[in-house]
């Protein structure tokens, strides 16, 4: 007779086991440590899964694309979620879960260099990380192109190649347009030349296997998010705030870090010991009130590093708003009430988008907004939804029923995304001067990929 526990489909091991292994990379697309704990598109569904199957999640962050490959294959993972393109050759060796974002693949080269037009007048050093989608294209472009030439590099990751490409070591390289856009603000001499081929979906792949059990299952979970709106929602996390990328604004950004935050840094970091707060944080809300430049008039009367008002200033007790430290002080003692009195339903990180966005537009006006997301059946816990109705506020229609009125509710929207992109900057800055967090020994029993 068969023992019960072989018959066990792979779902039910899971289950009995009280976990789901799920392998990925560290990059800023798939999986990363957050301010608050693990974060990233792939870790925020593998989560949501997880939750759903009543089981723990654990991550494992493969070095590199090849170990993913072999991950998935020799059964060290449940499956990997790593933002992987499915692709005809894979499918041959693996089966992918359903597509959930569309990407491109782009040709990326520095804008020092001229700006090639097509495959065909690439004309230098070209490398593409291997095993990835990217070779696999080049491949069968190969045969229009005879002349087309490339390396594959198994020691780099595409952040890795980027930065070569930046630093003008490298001609080219050709990644995904999701790890571009999010890439590209640190990287300000990377331009896409153009797209390869049409556009490709990601998925999440699984071993070959008769089971069907849990791969119907995560079938299910995305039909599922896809009508909820989840997927859009997470989706949105991730890449909301680098749609209108400035680049003129964020080239200014790099040059006031270097010259203006160096004189102030340590007045956020005592400021955000006090209050309990990241320092990047309000050092990021600096910048967006006053470029850290301590003289800053307003029109409106507000004034120095954090743009206090007369009477907060008055409020938080202090008498000299021009004295940098006493402004960030005061601002970081305005913003911790402000966090205070955001719902305690609402979780990180919306409830920082939305206690600055009441920083921004007063903690009123948030509500009313949080009241009209509600009428419109939307979610008021979660920032997504909560800013699409703060520019409701400035129309009469929705204004005249609310209890704090008119509001110029467009701004806070642009506040809150100018900070989330600064503080995204100022966090890779000191990221990228430390080592880069990996699980290095992980992987060390795994074989490569031949
Ligand atoms: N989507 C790529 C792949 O499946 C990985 C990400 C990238 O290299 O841009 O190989």
């Amino acid at each position: 007779m068969i023992p019960a526990w072989l018959s066990d489909s792979t779902l039910e091991k899971i289950i009995t086991k009280g976990e789901l292994v799920v392998l990925t990379r560290n990059s800023p697309t798939t999986y990363y440590e957050g301010p608050d704990g693990p974060a990233g598109l792939e870790y925020d569904l593998a989560k949501m899964l997880a939750d759903e199957l009543g089981v723990k999640l654990k991550m494992i962050a493969a070095q590199n694309l090849s170990q993913v490959l072999a991950g998935v294959e020799n059964g060290a993972a449940d499956f990997a979620a790593a933002g992987l393109t499915i692709t005809e050759d894979r499918k041959e060796f693996f089966r992918f879960g359903p597509p959930y974002q569309a990407i491109t693949e782009q040709l990326i080269y520095n804008i020092n260099n001229p700006r090639p037009g097509s495959i065909d007048d690439l004309n230098g050093t070209f490398e593409v990380v291997a095993y990835s989608s990217h070779n696999e294209r080049l491949v069968k472009l190969k045969k229009q192109h005879p002349s087309l030439n490339w390396k594959e590099n198994d020691e780099l990751e595409n952040e890795d190649l980027l930065q070569l490409v930046a630093d003008d070591v490298l001609d080219y390289t050709m990644v995904d347009s999701n790890e571009f856009m999010l890439n590209q603000r640190f990287m300000l001499d990377l331009r896409a030349a153009f797209d390869i081929g049409e556009p490709q979906q990601l998925g999440w792949l699984f071993p070959k296997s008769k089971d069907n059990s849990l791969y119907d299952k995560v079938a299910a979970f995305f039909d599922k998010i896809r009508t909820s709106g989840d997927l859009t929602r997470l989706i949105e996390r991730t890449y909301g705030h680098t749609k209108d990328f400035d680049y003129v604004g964020t080239l200014i950004f790099r040059r006031h870090v270097a010259q203006r935050l160096p004189r102030y840094r340590p007045f956020f970091e005592a400021a955000a010991k006090k209050y309990n707060l990241d320092w990047r944080l309000l050092a990021a809300m600096g910048y967006q009130e006053s470029h850290w430049d301590p003289k800053a008039v307003s029109p409106t009367g507000v004034r120095g590093i954090m743009m206090l008002t007369l009477r907060t200033a008055a409020e938080m007790g202090i008498e000299n708003r021009l004295k940098p430290e006493s402004s960030i002080m005061g601002g970081a003692e305005y913003f911790s009430n402000s966090l205070q009195r955001i719902p305690d339903d609402i979780e990180e990180p919306d409830r920082t988008w939305m206690a600055l966005a009441a920083y921004n537009i007063g903690y009123g006006h948030l509500e009313d907004a949080r009241i009209i997301t509600e009428q419109l059946d939307k979610d008021p816990r979660r920032w997504f939804d909560v800013k699409q109705s703060l520019p409701l506020l400035a129309k009469r229609k929705w204004y005249k029923n609310t209890r704090h009125g008119y509001a110029r509710g467009w701004e806070p929207l642009q506040y809150v995304e100018n900070i989330r992109s600064y503080y995204d900057i100022l966090r890779w800055l000191e990221d990228s001067q430390q080592e880069k967090i990996r699980e290095p020994d992980a992987f060390s029993i795994l074989p490569q990929v031949p």
